[in-house]
C-alpha cells in the first residue's frame, strides 16, 4: 500500500483524495485544512483523518467541533507521498518541508516548472517521474493538450499545432472571479502561456496557443489546428482517438451541443460531483483539410488532473507500468465514457 496524504483540500485535492481513497493500491493517510470549513466538514464526515495546515490554526478547528488527526507534519510522517494541491506558489513554497522529511510531493499546475524535477502527464511521461523528488501534474489545459497530442503526434507526427483556448472565467464556487459580461482576451499578449507550458511535456513539439476568458465556470473549449506530417482521413482520426481511454468522442446523436449538457450528462450518469475526467472531443467537429485536422474539445478544468494525479503517485513511487496504472486508475474512477 502507497501511503498518501493531501495537503490542501478545495476544487483539486478534495477530488485526489477520493480518487486515492478508490485506489486497491493506495491509502489516504488524511487531509491537511488552514480552516474549518464546510470542507473540513465535509472531509470529517467522509472519515479522513483532518490535519491542521497551519499549526497556529489548529484552535480554530477546536472551537468549531472539529477533531484534528494532528498538524501537517504529522500527515506528512505519516506518508510515503504527499500530493500538494494547495493554490498556486504556496506547493513550491511547502516543498522544503517535504524535503525536511524526505517526502515526495506531487504538486500542481499552477507552481512554476521550474521547481520540480519533471511535469507530467501519464499518457505522454509516464516513466520521467520514477524516483523523482518533486512532480508537478501540469494544469487542466495543458493536460487536455498533451492528451490529444500524445497519439496525433505518434501516429501521423505533429508539425504544428495552433489551439485557442476559450477559459471558463472560473471555478463555480469562485465567486469572486470573471468577467460576468465581457469577452477578455486573456492573456491579451500572443502567444499565451500555454503552449510553452505544454512544451514542459513535448520540448519538441511545435505549438501556438492564444486565450480567451469568458462569462462561464462549467469548463474551458479548446479550438484546435493541428498541422500533421501526414494526411488521415476523418475516419482514421476518429478511430486513433476514441481508442483513448482519456478521450471521450461526444456522438453527433447525444444532441450534447455545449459544456451544459456535457455537465448534466456526467450527472445523470452518476458521475461524482458531475466530474468528466476525459477530454470531450466532438465527433462531428473533426474535419481534416490536407495536412490539417480540426476539432473542439471541453476540458473540466475540476476533474481531468485527478487521474493524472493517482498515476503520478504510482510513477514517482515506481509502481506498475504506465498502461498498468492508467488502467487500474480508469477502472476505479470509472474514467471513459
Ligand atoms: P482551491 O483554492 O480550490 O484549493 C486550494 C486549497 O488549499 C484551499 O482549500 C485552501 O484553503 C488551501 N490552502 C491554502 N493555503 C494552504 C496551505 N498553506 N497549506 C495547505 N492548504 C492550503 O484551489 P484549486 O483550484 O484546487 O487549485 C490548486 C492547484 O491546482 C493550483 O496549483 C491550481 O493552479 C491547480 N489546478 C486548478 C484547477 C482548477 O481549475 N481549479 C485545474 C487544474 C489545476
Amino acid at each position: 500500500m502507497i501511503r498518501v496524504g493531501v495537503n490542501g483540500y478545495g476544487t483539486i485535492g478534495k477530488r485526489v483524495a477520493d480518487a486515492i481513497r478508490a485506489q486497491p493500491d493506495m491509502k489516504l493517510t488524511g487531509v491537511a485544512k488552514t480552516r474549518p470549513n464546510y470542507e473540513a466538514e465535509a472531509a470529517v464526515r467522509k472519515g479522513y483523518p483532518l490535519y491542521a495546515a497551519i499549526p497556529e490554526r489548529s484552535d480554530q478547528f477546536t472551537d468549531a467541533g472539529i477533531d484534528l488527526a494532528g498538524e501537517v507534519e504529522d500527515l506528512i510522517i505519516a506518508s510515503d507521498v504527499i500530493v500538494d494541491a494547495t493554490p498556486s506558489g504556496v506547493g513550491e513554497a511547502n516543498c522544503e518541508l517535504y524535503e525536511t522529511y524526505d517526502t515526495p510531493a506531487i504538486l500542481q499546475g499552477g507552481e512554476s516548472a521550474d521547481a520540480v524535477d519533471t511535469s507530467f502527464v501519464a499518457r505522454a511521461n509516464y516513466d520521467k517521474a520514477e524516483g523523482a523528488d518533486i512532480v508537478r501534474v501540469v494544469s487542466c489545459n495543458t493536460t487536455g493538450l498533451s492528451r490529444l497530442l500524445a497519439p496525433l503526434q505518434e501516429e501521423y507526427g505533429v508539425e504544428k499545432a495552433r489551439v485557442t483556448l476559450i477559459r471558463r472565467g472560473g471555478d463555480p464556487g469562485q465567486v469572486d472571479r470573471g468577467p460576468i459580461n465581457d469577452i477578455l482576451p486573456d492573456p491579451v499578449t500572443v502567444p499565451s502561456h500555454h503552449g510553452p507550458d505544454v512544451k514542459t511535456i513535448y520540448p519538441d513539439v511545435d505549438i501556438d496557443t492564444v486565450g480567451v476568458k469568458v462569462p462561464a465556470t462549467l469548463m474551458h473549449l479548446h479550438s484546435v489546428n493541428v498541422t500533421l506530417a501526414s494526411q488521415p482521413t476523418v475516419a482514421e482520426v476518429r478511430q486513433l482517438l476514441s481508442d483513448e481511454s482519456r478521450l471521450f468522442l461526444v456522438p453527433e446523436v447525444a444532441g450534447i451541443d455545449g459544456t451544459g449538457k456535457l455537465k448534466e450528462f456526467a450527472m445523470d450518469t452518476g458521475r461524482p460531483r458531475g466530474d468528466l475526467w476525459e477530454n470531450c472531443i466532438w465527433d462531428e467537429s473533426i474535419a481534416v483539410e490536407g495536412n490539417d485536422l480540426y476539432l473542439f474539445q471541453s476540458i473540466h478544468q475540476e476533474a481531468d488532473v485527478v487521474p493524472e494525479n493517482i498515476d503520478a503517485i504510482r510513477a514517482l513511487t515506481g509502481r506498475e507500468t504506465q498502461e498498468d496504472s492508467m488502467a487500474i486508475t480508469d477502472d476505479r474512477l470509472g474514467v471513459g465514457l
